[in-house]
């Protein structure tokens, strides 16, 4: 069964929508599995799945101003620069006409030229993550550009104390105690089971009191049993109530986000439709409180 290519009740124009949803195809530097090319196709057949109505937000899709503009023109190839040059400029298009940009990726690099967007436009905000992987080595596989330094990468776009990331369980000894020297602020996976996932959240809300956030979701931070088809699954994972719970408490400040590292052929679907519903429900939030 084949539906349409756009993502299911995003049925405005660019002109008349408040929320932009754009997919960046990108799988250049994945370092485990590739596949993350296909995920803003799959997630886009998974949304036809559902209905406008969402219980939990109690929002009908069909009334927020939603457009989805299709995929990104980022060419092919392991240079980065093009893709970086394609998403930057749109995110900057998109900004300028105070939009909101929710961008389905690809891997998590395509984060990178999102936030510099932002950060170009002079925006007083800050980053929150989920993600199993703490990604703040410098290179890796002698690439800087590789997913597993976006971390670091941000880092050196807004500093180190503005970026948050929760759900971590994976980095090398060197990551860990470098980010922790710098002040980054992560919570791992095993405390946020123990602790519960509202007083993590209540962690990252207080270091970072009222300032606007830019959400940007790996869904490798869902336990693998949850979300199999991602490229670098990672045990021990936060289960996808919890991510609504972060989504829920974040909402309210966010100022755009992302969803990356969903690998569809790793799977027979499952983690496509997760993430479909998951970018129903941040919308459905994200719209209530900026509508
Ligand atoms: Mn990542
Ligand atoms: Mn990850």
């Amino acid at each position: 069964m084949r539906f349409p290519n756009y993502f299911a009740d995003a049925e405005k124009g660019f002109k008349d929508s408040k929320y932009v949803l754009f997919g960046v195809p990108y799988d250049e530097t994945g370092s485990f599995r590739r596949g993350t090319k296909k995920a803003p196709h799959e997630i886009r057949q998974a949304s036809w799945n559902f209905e406008p109505y969402d219980l939990l937000t109690g929002v009908d899709l069909r009334d927020v101003r939603l457009h989805d503009y299709g995929d990104l023109e980022i060419g092919a190839g392991d240079d980065p620069s093009r893709m970086k040059k394609e998403v930057k400029g749109f995110v900057h298009r998109i900004l300028d006409n105070k939009k909101v940009p929710i961008a389905i990726g690809g891997e998590h690099t395509i984060t990178v030229p999102i936030v510099g967007a932002f950060a170009e436009a002079e925006e007083d905000f800050v980053v929150v993550a989920l993600d199993a992987h703490l990604d703040f080595k410098d290179v890796y596989e002698n690439n800087p550009e590789s997913h597993a330094c976006v971390i670091r990468r941000l880092s050196e776009i807004l500093g180190v104390e503005n970026i948050a990331i929760l759900g971590v369980r994976s980095g090398t000894r060197e990551e860990f105690k470098e980010g922790e020297k710098s002040g980054l602020l992560y919570v791992n996976s095993f405390e946020m089971k123990q602790n519960g996932v509202k007083w993590a959240v209540k962690r990252v809300l207080q270091r970072f009191s009222g300032r606007k956030i830019y959400l940007t979701l790996d869904v490798d931070v869902i336990d693998p049993a949850y979300a199999p088809g991602v490229s670098t699954p990672e045990p021990f994972g936060i289960s996808q109530f919890d991510v609504l719970e972060c989504i829920k408490a974040f909402a309210s400040h966010a100022v755009g986000m992302d969803i990356v590292e969903v690998c569809p052929p790793y799977d027979k679907g499952e983690t496509s439709l997760l993430a479909a519903k998951i970018i129903r429900f941040a919308i459905g939030e994200l719209w209530k409180h900026n509508p």
